[in-house]
């Protein structure tokens, strides 16, 4: 089989790498790059690739994305800080920041307890909620985890974890088909899950 020139050959492998890229779509990558990217351009890309890696950061109180410390939705005091809501990834977060709805703050779990992938409690960021429980005057937590089987069981947990602590805790409503993903949802799905919450 013809190879092309080991440069363009390790592109290929490196798009190759990304979700949804096959063999083919790779190839077409690396070739706009070389064929149309002029060279500005494409030390842009790179530099842009290395920047995400480099200079964003997990924000310590909730566990969003960011470039500071605490991420803009931390650092809002308009917001209320005495409403959390718990979502299983940054993607999610970002679903439900886009909605323009949710006026809380939002903790991040960074996954789900997943028996089959090996993903336990002690690798999700669950302590620090726990933390905040203890040691702030919260009204709500609101689960927003998938419902899947491994967000339901997450949910589950957290919520024993905090029984014993005077804040209220609540799920949200799952008008989400059974096994619904938080980012699929459309606006008013997920509109109405928020309205929906029950005490948890
Ligand atoms: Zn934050």
């Amino acid at each position: 089989m013809l190879k092309y020139p080991k440069p363009l050959e390790d592109l290929i492998e490196d798009f190759s790498k990304l979700p949804s890229v096959g063999k083919k779509s790779a190839e077409r990558f690396a070739l706009f790059i070389y064929t149309k990217l002029n060279e500005e351009s494409t030390r842009e890309f790179s530099k842009h690739l290395i920047e995400v890696k480099e200079n964003i950061h997990i924000c310590k109180k909730c566990g969003n994305i960011c470039e500071d410390e605490l991420c803009s939705i931390c650092k809002d005091t308009t917001r209320n800080h005495k409403q959390i809501l718990v979502v299983e990834t940054v993607k999610d977060l970002y679903t439900i920041e886009n909605v323009n709805e949710y006026q809380g703050i939002y903790h991040v779990l960074n996954g789900a307890i997943s028996i089959s992938k090996g993903i336990g409690t002690a690798d999700l960021n669950i302590d620090s909620l726990v933390e905040l429980v203890k040691t702030e005057e919260l009204e709500e937590i609101i689960l927003a985890t998938n419902a899947t089987l491994e967000g339901e069981i997450t949910a589950r947990y957290i919520k024993e974890l905090l029984q014993n602590y005077p804040v209220k805790v609540t799920r949200i409503a799952h008008g989400l088909p059974v096994g619904g993903e938080m980012s699929y949802a459309d606006e008013m799905t997920l509109l109405k899950a928020m309205e929906g919450r029950r005490e948890y």
